[in-house]
């Protein structure tokens, strides 16, 4: 039932002293790179856990303003791997690895999986992008730890995943929520019936983007499986952060590994217990790159009482919300400055302009409508088509998914008086 039984069931009294152990270790790693070093991390004195709150924090803009290198703990030479955070291709967020680092991560996702009934032997096939995007190689170590074969299918061609999933009795499958709701789409329009045609398929892991109980029931009753939330984010590794036990009430955060805090994202204390914050999270075991109290930017609670599977560490809810204007289309994370930076350096193009997020079929689909100078729309008109598929490929490069774009009349797009209302978000829940 348990991968690490010791770990997963200690008592919180060892828990935390393993916590405090780990953490006065850390900061001794930590301040050994550039950019803590900077903060004077190592004059900060640890004595209970409670001291966490007299450290600095760290956020998105401190690691991309330490990019290259400026994070790394290590000797260059013993990183093994680097990952980035999806989207954006301006200054990446990038996270190394050492070799002990890769095993440590490899055991907290092999500790996911066994805990959702993932066994040596079982069939994986993973759905989720190889590449720098984590969701790909992180799964991938973990289920080959446990012992399973693993399928590096990634995402896309999906009559193919489906042609996989029937031909190689795959047991279970790593998908981003709204893919397995176009995969099922897919299934249905091939007739294919899960409980007839899957009769292998036992479990999902969903994760990587925002969704709610609804999308989940609805992934577990076409296939007849159960579907597990898989929290995670690049700059704690990826997936194996936070995960669902069986139970399916809230994700246990492997306390172990990461110390838990939720803040107010606008007063940054601590939040009463239960109550929704900032979720901020601080490495305990990672040697290459540790990060102290990392702002996710992530909205969620802790769950105090006891689970019934016997696991002690913490749980947290569905992630609600950001504390930032991020947004996740088709699993890749996007910012509307960087929309409005590729906007504002065309010709011809004015400030006003609206991100609007809807629903096609399951996949998301983003329109920028974006206002013209009044001499755009005199003359011919094909200077228009080619504006628009300039701007198609200029936002494609910077986002990393394509928009669809309307050209709009000066003076046609809402100006609202307060603060701009840049995105509207008519996705499905
Ligand atoms: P990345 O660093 O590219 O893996 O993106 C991580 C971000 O994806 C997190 O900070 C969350 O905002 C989002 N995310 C990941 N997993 C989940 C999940 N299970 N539910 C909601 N949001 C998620
Ligand atoms: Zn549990």
């Amino acid at each position: 039932m348990y991968w690490d039984k010791e770990i997963e069931t200690m008592s919180r009294d060892q828990l935390e002293e393993l916590q405090l152990k780990r953490l006065k270790e850390t900061l001794k790693q930590a301040s050994k790179a550039p950019f803590y070093k900077s903060l004077g991390l190592e004059d900060y004195e640890v004595r209970t856990l409670d001291d966490i709150e007299k450290l600095p924090f760290t956020t998105k803009e401190d690691l991309r303003e330490s990019y290259p290198y400026g994070m790394v703990s290590v000797d260059r030479k013993d990183l093994v791997r680097l990952h980035s955070s999806s989207g954006t291709t301006g200054t990446p967020t990038v996270v190394f690895h050492t070799i002990k680092d890769i095993d440590a991560w490899s055991e907290l996702v092999a500790r996911c999986l066994y805990m959702v009934g993932v066994r040596k032997g079982d069939v994986f096939q993973n759905m989720i992008g190889y590449g720098l995007f984590t969701g790909g190689l992180g799964l991938h170590y973990g289920a080959e730890r446990v012992g399973c074969l693993t399928i590096p299918s990634g995402p896309g061609n999906t009559k193919r995943q489906l042609k996989f999933l029937k031909d190689f009795d795959v047991n279970f499958v790593h998908v981003i929520p709204s893919y397995a709701l176009y995969l099922a789409d897919t299934a249905e329009s091939m007739g294919i019936e899960p409980s007839r045609d899957l009769p292998h398929l036992r479990t999902a892991l969903i994760g990587a983007e925002p969704h709610s109980e609804e999308t989940r029931k609805k992934i577990e009753n076409f296939f007849s499986i159960d579907a597990y939330n898989s929290y995670g984010l690049s700059e704690m590794n990826g997936p194996g952060v936070a995960f669902e036990c069986p139970e399916k009430n809230g994700m246990h955060i492997w306390e172990d590994a990461y110390l838990v805090e939720i803040v107010n994202p606008h007063t940054l204390s601590h939040v009463k217990p239960g109550e929704t914050g900032e979720l901020v999270l601080t490495t305990l075991s990672r040697e290459g790159m540790p990060i102290i109290r990392y702002r996710t930017k992530d909205l969620t609670s802790i769950i105090d009482s006891t689970c019934a599977c016997g696991r002690t560490h913490r749980r947290i809810t569905r992630i609600s919300g950001r504390s930032d204007d991020m947004l996740i289309v088709k699993g890749v994370n996007i910012f509307p400055v960087q929309v409005e930076a590729v906007l504002l350096g065309t010709p011809g193009v004015r400030r006003n302009y609206q991100i609007v997020l809807e629903s096609k079929g399951h996949n998301d689909h983003m329109i920028v409508k974006v206002e013209l100078d009044p001499g755009m729309f005199v003359g011919d008109i094909r200077g228009l088509e080619k504006l628009k598929k300039s701007l198609t490929r200029d936002l494609r490069d910077e986002l990393l998914i394509t928009p669809e774009i309307e050209l709009c009349e000066p003076g046609s797009l809402p100006v609202s008086e307060g603060k701009a209302v840049r995105v509207i978000d008519k996705r499905e829940e």
